[in-house]
Order: C-alpha cells, then structure tokens, then sequence
C-alpha cells in the first residue's frame, strides 16, 4: 500500500484551512477529479484516518447505501454514506413500521 505520490504531495500542500477542517473530523470535498484508466471524474476528499492519524485523500468507494473511504496509507475504511441516502433510509423504516401497524390494526 502507500498513497500515490501526487496525492501525497496534494495533500501537504493544501491550505492549513482545510487541513485544519479534516482534522477535526470532517471531509473536506477537494474537487473532481480522474485518474489514468477511468472513464470519468469522481469526487476526491480530504479526511484524517481514525487509525494512524494521517491525513489521506481518497474517493468513495462501493455502492451509494454503503460507501467508505479507505485510507491508502494502512487501509482503514470510514464510512462515507452521504446525508440523503440516511434520510431515504428513515423514512423507508417509517413506512415499514406504519405498514406494520396497518396490519395489526385490521
Ligand atoms: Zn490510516
């Protein structure tokens, strides 16, 4: 394993504000971009890996319901599931248990 260089060399020379923002937990979206191979863009971020504490840029990988960035320096994954997919996910369990209720009342 080992982060690309380029991404290595990215990442320390990103503005301390940003850094800043990773470290206290978020991850900090740092634009679209491609790599050799792929035939489009996708969404890199910056984000501070809960394992070995170093900084790592990563895009998500997996399906929507359970995507996760992996750390490139120990292969640690962090949960990237995004907001809308959390909401769609409540209110399918809301129908769940009304249906659910239906039933028992009939
Ligand atoms: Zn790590």
């Amino acid at each position: 394993m080992g982060m690309l260089l380029s991404d290595a060399l990215a990442v320390q020379r990103l503005p301390e504000r940003q850094k800043k923002l990773a470290r206290s937990g978020r991850k900090v979206y740092l634009g679209h971009e491609t790599r050799t191979g792929w035939s489009g863009y996708l969404p890199f971020y910056l984000f501070q890996c809960p394992n070995c504490l170093r900084l790592a840029k990563d895009y998500p990988h997996s399906y929507p319901e359970n995507q996760y960035l992996a750390c490139p320096e120990c292969g640690a994954k962090v949960s990237f599931v995004r907001f809308w997919i959390r909401v769609n996910e409540f209110f399918s369990f809301i129908r769940f248990l009304f249906r659910l209720r239906l039933r028992f009342t009939k």
